[in-house]
């Protein structure tokens, strides 16, 4: 008796979970396309993750910016990185500063073209691959290694330094220093870092995520793991890990 229970038991769960776990796979496949992997929908950071080699858009814990907030359609970010970049948006807005954002995830495929034309174009004057890297590195980062692959990163208002020393560009650096940490965001391109990109005063990361994706860069990002672009050679000899990932501002890591 007590094995016909268990039989009839195991035949009734069987039935339960394939008819509810069968029309959720279906929906996963039919959304994700095939190069995205389970664990990409869930919370935890992995090498694909931090090296960008997935499509946000296609990734749960995306969202597409309010154009509002943006200079362009289509910018996507993580949800909690929205979330807190709109509390500050309403902030500073009440104090007549406006924040547009002008960059937010670039993913490694996106990366690459930035980088290899960059790459090509400097290929005429710069023959040697190393110096050729570090001068692209002065503000882009070489696919894999770029702080925007996260859902975390955002460039505000203006790509030029000097814009942010005066007038309106000014006041809204000032108004960034004094309250961007109040709801987590923190700039990891600050003047006068021994390594790393050059100073970036738009550039801002949202501190409650990317901590935990710097620390996950630093234990398991290896330079031998970068590969799939033009120059990729470059980033053993450049310590890219080292040098630029973490090359950025102490109170951001
Ligand atoms: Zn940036």
């Amino acid at each position: 008796m007590r094995k016909i229970l268990f039989a009839a038991t195991v035949f009734f769960l069987s039935l339960f979970s394939f008819r509810f776990f069968k029309p959720n796979q279906t929906i996963h496949i039919t959304e994700m396309p095939s190069n995205v992997s389970e664990e990409m929908t869930q919370k935890s950071i992995t090498i694909e993750y931090i090296t960008g080699k997935f499509e946000p858009k296609f990734h749960a814990n995306f969202v597409q910016i309010d154009r509002k907030y943006a200079d362009k359609d289509s910018l996507l970010l993580r949800k909690e990185t929205y979330e807190a970049f709109k509390k500050m948006y309403a902030a500073a807005e009440k104090e007549g500063i406006k924040l547009t954002i002008l960059s937010a995830t670039r993913n490694f495929a996106y990366q690459k073209g930035i980088w290899e034309r960059k790459w090509a174009n400097l290929a005429p004057q710069i023959a040697d691959p190393v110096a050729r890297a570090k001068n692209i590195l002065q503000f882009s980062a070489m696919p894999s290694t770029s702080r925007h692959h996260w859902g975390t990163d955002i460039d505000l208002d203006n790509l030029s330094n000097a814009y942010f020393e005066k007038g309106p560009g000014k006041r809204i650096y000032d108004w960034m220093k004094k309250n961007a940490a109040q709801y987590g965001f923190c700039q990891p391109y600050t003047a006068g870092r021994v390594a790393g990109y050059n100073e970036e005063k738009w550039h801002w990361t949202y501190l409650p995520l990317s901590k935990e994706m710097t620390e996950f860069a630093e234990k398991n990002l290896k330079e031998e793991q970068i590969s799939g672009f033009n120059g990729a050679e470059t980033a053993v000899k450049l310590n890219i890990v080292k040098n630029y990932v973490l090359g950025i501002n102490h109170d951001c890591y």
